[in-house]
């Protein structure tokens, strides 16, 4: 890789004390590798987005960063929704991650719009689109949304969202770089020109991490799999298989000419910048 790549990170707002100092360790360790911006999961419950809100703020007005709030059509009116936009553009956020969220009785049962609410991710971009003019993210599924019936039916999704006011999209996670190639081709072919930003998984719990597979329709190639054999008990090097995973998907992206790349960071800071530093990207300042 010649230039190194434009990364972002994605944190969860966090439960505890203790993992509310991990966050904060987190975005200071991460901050001088410059992101273009860094964002912030939301939740099902009330107080889970309050904390996401109250993290957002912080970010954006006292560490200065491009603070993005991810936002959810899920359990809220128009006007609960519009509230916290305009929350978010009077402390000067300007960025969202506009989703449609999974329903609330947990992924897999039947989604139901909210009867006062935004229905789809594309309602909600139309939404916020009214309020300010945000820099606007979408999630977009390389391996198709468990609810769409075909990958045409997911492009033609993703167009909808485009064509409401969004700026970029954001991959589900996967490991097959063909999976994400092919996607972005036929996205192009429908004529979709924003950027397609590969999502980035860095969850060293390999338990966790199939969980999470099977339930949004990422699939884990075997020789990725076989990497975990044998270590439940050994995080140490579960991390370091992860770090080597992560970098090894980027820089064959990199090869075909991807240059952003989004990481879902687990607020851990090692696993992000040993992945950053294995392509080359480097604190601000500092010679590669
Ligand atoms: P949409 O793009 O609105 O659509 C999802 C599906 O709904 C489509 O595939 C289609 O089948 C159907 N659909 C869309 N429009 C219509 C229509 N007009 N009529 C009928 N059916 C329609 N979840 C959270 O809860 N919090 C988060 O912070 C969060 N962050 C995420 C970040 C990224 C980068 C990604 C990729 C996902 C994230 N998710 C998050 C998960 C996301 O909320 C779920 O995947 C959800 O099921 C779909 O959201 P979406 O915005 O992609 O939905």
């Amino acid at each position: 890789m010649t230039t190194s790549p434009v990364v972002s990170f994605e944190f969860f707002p966090p439960k505890s004390e203790d993992m509310e100092r991990r966050l904060w360790e987190c975005v200071q360790r991460l901050t001088p590798l410059r992101p273009q911006f860094v964002s912030v999961t939301y939740g099902a419950g009330g107080s889970t987005r309050e904390r996401t809100h109250s993290i957002v703020r912080q970010l954006a007005q006292d560490r200065g960063l491009p603070a993005a709030g991810h936002i959810t059509c899920v359990a809220a009116t128009r006007e609960e929704i519009d509230d916290v936009l305009r929350g978010y553009w009077e402390s000067g956020v300007r960025r969202i991650v506009a989703l449609r969220g999974d329903p609330v009785s947990g992924i897999g049962s039947r989604y139901e719009p909210h009867p006062g609410g935004y229905a789809y991710a594309a309602d909600l971009i139309a939404g916020a689109r009214r309020i300010g003019q945000f820099d606007i993210s979408v999630g977009c599924y390389p391996e198709i949304h468990p609810e769409a019936s075909s990958l045409a039916d997911e492009i033609d999704n993703l167009k909808r969202k485009i064509d409401a006011g969004a700026d970029r999209a954001i991959t589900q996670f996967f490991f097959d770089p063909s999976v994400y190639l092919r996607f972005v081709d036929g996205v192009r072919k429908a004529g979709v020109n924003v950027p397609i930003i590969p999502g980035i998984m860095l969850q060293s719990n390999f338990k966790g991490l199939r969980r999470m597979a099977a339930m949004c329709g990422a699939s884990i190639p075997e020789r990725i799999a076989t990497l975990y054999d044998g270590l439940d008990e050994d995080p140490e090097t579960r991390d370091l298989v992860t770090a080597h995973v992560a970098a090894d998907l980027c820089n064959r992206l990199a090869e075909q000419g991807v240059a952003e790349f989004h990481f879902y960071t687990m607020n851990r800071p090692g696993l992000s910048l040993s992945t950053c530093r294995l392509l080359g990207v480097r604190q601000h300042g500092e010679s590669i």
